[in-house]
């Protein structure tokens, strides 16, 4: 029995990956984290039986200890209870699925400890991919992709020698609003947002997916993950989400991964590389399949994504200033506090008012990291 442990296992992420434990039944799970849904937590430890749980929320954990008294899981509680599971002496893999930057230490942890990394936590890699890569390949520990695009840039590599990739080529839905203009923009509403064509997933990512700062996300992830250039990384829009990624070779050969728009696949994929098991779901039927169609990202109105560009062109502490302001502003967002656009004001503004530190460390980046929210806080 392969032993994993999940950040982040009330989520869209954590969910789809306990189902795919479930439907295998040889990943024995040693360690559940939560940010504060304890209701869904208590459900998943009875059900699958941690030695370790941990929750964010320092009230909430005190709750789910009480609750939790009957079984055998301790409760661990905060960023000290997530470091704990990180690198918890049994666990094997550890699948980052909580969302946002508070996924770095835990995951710089669990690499220290020897643990893989199945990483579906991207704010992790883009904000600290420069401490994260080398100290992966210090620990001899493999960072497995479980984003869907990284996962089939992966698959796409296969066999293949790096030097002799050309570029990445990572595919977009578009959106929500694909097709819209600036003037649209201006008055959708959270609901609208929220309605991905052809993903279900977190909150954060839906509307990072309809300002295109989740392929920007993606495109800086992929830098990081495949040591790729990111100009030799592009972007284009598949409406249908049925071409997951591709590489094109130095000869001018394209590799694409299709399938089915399914998390599993790239979460299996991931707890079991190099292994391909049996996972049930729809299969791609070409037959019926009307259309594979390909446009570019419209760069003038969705500006997430090429503000995520010159945030990883300008490089060192930018990329942190454009997740913390991004994450800082999805929340406003959420909480009806802001408008769609506004999102993009504070982004581009916060990376205005930031001088680029060049080799940040992690003490650095938490920091730039508080101090983008409380300057956001005095403005909006
Ligand atoms: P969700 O919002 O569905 O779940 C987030 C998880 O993180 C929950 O378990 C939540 O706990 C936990 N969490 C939230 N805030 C905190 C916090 N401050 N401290 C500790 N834990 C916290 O997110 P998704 O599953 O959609 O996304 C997770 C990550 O995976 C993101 O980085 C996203 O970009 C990436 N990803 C997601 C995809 C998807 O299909 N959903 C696809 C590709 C990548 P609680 O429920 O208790 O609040």
């Amino acid at each position: 029995m392969k032993k994993i442990g999940i950040l982040g296992s009330t989520g869209s992420i954590g969910t789809q990956t306990l189902e795919v434990a479930e439907a295998n039944g040889d990943l024995e799970i040693v360690g559940l984290a939560a940010g504060r849904n304890i209701k869904l937590l208590e459900e998943q430890i009875r059900k699958f039986h941690p030695r370790l749980a941990a929750v964010m929320d320092e009230k909430a954990a005190g709750e789910l200890a009480v609750k939790i008294q009957d079984t055998n899981t301790k409760v661990v509680a905060g960023m000290d209870g997530f470091l704990e599971l990180a690198a918890m002496e049994e666990m094997e893999t550890l699948v980052t699925a909580v969302v946002g930057m508070i996924g770095i230490r835990p995951t710089m942890e669990a690499i220290c400890a020897g643990k893989d990394i199945a990483l579906a936590n991207k704010e992790t890699l883009v904000t600290a991919g420069h401490l994260i890569i080398p100290l992966a390949q210090e620990h001899h520990v493999r960072i497995l992709p479980v984003d869907s695009e990284h996962s089939a840039v992966f698959q796409c590599l296969n066999g293949e020698r790096s030097r002799e990739v050309e570029k990445l080529i990572i595919t977009a839905s578009g959106g929500p609003f694909r097709g819209k203009k600036r003037g649209f923009l201006g008055s959708v509403t959270l609901e609208d947002t929220l309605k991905h064509p052809n993903w279900v997933m977190g909150q954060k990512i839906t509307v990072d997916s309809a300002t295109l700062v989740n392929k920007g996300l993606e495109v800086m992830e992929a830098r990081w993950l495949f040591g790729v250039d990111i100009d030799h990384i592009d972007v284009v829009v598949q409406p249908q989400s049925v071409i997951h990624s591709m590489v094109e070779f130095k000869d001018g050969a394209v590799m694409a991964q299709l399938g089915t728009p399914d998390m599993k696949l790239p979460i299996q994929y991931a707890l079991y590389y190099p292994e391909r098991r049996f996972l049930a779901g729809e299969r791609l039927d070409f037959a019926r399949l009307a259309s594979i169609s390909f446009e570019a990202p419209d760069m003038e109105t969705f500006l997430g994504l090429p503000m995520a560009m010159e945030a990883a062109k300008k490089g060192g502490s930018m990329p942190t200033v454009f997740n913390a302001a991004n994450e800082r502003a999805v929340a406003k967002f959420l909480r009806r506090e802001i408008h769609f656009l506004d999102i993009y004001d504070i982004i581009r503004q916060s990376m205005d008012q930031h001088s680029v530190v060049k080799h940040p460390d992690l003490d650095t980046i938490l920091n730039i990291e508080e101090e983008t929210y409380q300057w956001i806080e005095s403005r909006w």
